[in-house]
């Protein structure tokens, strides 16, 4: 009989664990909500791990890949993004390695937007007036007005799957859009979002004509009232056009001192000291933040900066936490569905064994002939 898949997840994923079980697979999942030292991680490997599962988290690198050597097969990363693994030393060892893109598109993008919106319109400051019995009467102007979204500018930071879902959200509510994407452009997407813009103006949905258009960062950072964050994170060395602190000092100072910027992409990609600095000498007017260059936010973030509290929100990586989204064992619909079926593509040789083939594998150019 053949060996029994060993799989070692670092975390739990939920019903898709016994999907594999009830397929004969050998799974052994770390309990704890923590994320498992990487020593444990290596011990597991070097007892014969033949799928390992994992979160951003986890430090994927050649110490795994070499602890797991003769028998590791696959690492299925629970996530879109894979800055946590070094695709090089991937390569290297041929080790195939898969992600959950395209399934938390539309979540991430619907949290950028509320996101946006929050801030924007101060809802956590609002609710804290009700909370703390601070509301007084109803006042034009007091204690404080927010900024509409409706009918704004919005700069798209990268124009991928997210970026894109982001844009036609925006549509809906008659945004003028600035995309910047220096690698992908998506020019048939944006000539269809320009047609849904005509078609609400030519009906009288909007009494302004809205336009979309791809343009320079400078452009998009100098114009635009909200700039919406959609990158991969890429450092010196893995990309011409980098997104390590695309967002510092120079960058920050580009932006209109009455714009919002908004981050759901990683949290390097902004220069949270200078951020900090931006939003204590009101060079942007707020930002709303998901992820972090030190995840969880450290306690002595300036971030937490109560003089900025207000025009800072504040969010616990959270822009895929919805249900769905995170647990369906459909891998049409969750990440967890999608993270084991690329996991069982890999060990049970789909698509004829051959990895290039295979949809969820990431580095599939270490596979190609
Ligand atoms: P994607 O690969 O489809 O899109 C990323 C886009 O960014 C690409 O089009 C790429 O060309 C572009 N890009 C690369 N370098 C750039 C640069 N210097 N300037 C501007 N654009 C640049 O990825 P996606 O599925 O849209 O996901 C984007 C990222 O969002 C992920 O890599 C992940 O880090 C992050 N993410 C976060 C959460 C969360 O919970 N907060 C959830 C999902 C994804």
């Amino acid at each position: 009989m053949a060996r029994k898949h060993r799989v070692f997840a670092t975390c739990d994923i939920g019903d898709s664990i016994d999907l594999l079980r009830k397929r004969g697979y050998d799974v052994e999942v770390y309990a704890s909500p923590e994320p498992p030292p990487k020593s444990l991680i290596v011990s597991k490997l070097k007892s014969g791990i033949d799928g390992l599962i994992t979160t951003l988290r986890d430090q994927v690198d050649a110490e795994l890949f070499e602890a797991g050597k003769g028998t590791l097969k696959v690492v299925a990363q629970y996530a879109v993004g894979f800055d946590n693994i070094n695709r090089a030393d991937a390569n290297r060892y041929r080790i195939p390695f898969t992600n959950t893109a395209d399934v938390l598109t539309e979540a991430t993008a619907e949290f950028a937007f509320f996101m946006m919106g929050a801030l924007a319109r101060r809802l956590w400051s609002a609710e804290h007036l009700t909370r703390e019995s601070k509301w007084g009467f109803w006042h034009p102007y007091l204690p404080f007005l927010g900024d509409e979204v409706t009918g704004k500018a919005i700069a798209v930071i990268g124009t991928g799957r997210i970026g894109l879902a982001m844009i036609k959200k925006s549509t809906g509510f008659d945004m003028n859009i600035l995309c910047y994407d220096p690698a992908y452009q998506n020019h048939e997407y944006v000539k269809a979002i320009q047609e849904i813009k005509d078609l609400r103006f030519a009906r009288g949905m909007t009494r302004e004509h809205c336009w979309i258009r791809y343009t320079s960062l400078d452009e998009a950072l100098s114009a635009a009232d909200f700039v919406s964050v959609h990158v991969p994170l890429l450092r010196e060395g893995e990309s011409q056009t980098p997104t390590f602190h695309l967002f510092n000092e120079s960058t920050l100072r580009k932006m209109k001192p009455t714009a919002y910027l908004v981050n759901t992409s990683r949290g390097p990609v902004i220069d949270e000291a200078a951020l900090a600095k931006a939003l204590r000498e009101k060079w942007i007017a707020g930002a709303a933040l998901d992820v972090y260059e030190t995840e969880p936010l450290p306690a002595d973030s300036p971030l937490r900066d109560p003089a900025i509290e207000d025009r800072c929100r504040l969010y616990p990586h959270f822009a895929s936490a919805a249900k769905i989204t995170r647990l369906s064992t459909d891998p049409e619909k969750g990440m967890a569905g999608r993270c084991v079926q690329g996991l069982i593509d890999v060990l049970e040789g789909n698509y004829g064994g051959n990895i290039t083939q295979m949809p969820y594998v990431v580095n599939k150019e270490a596979f190609a002939k």
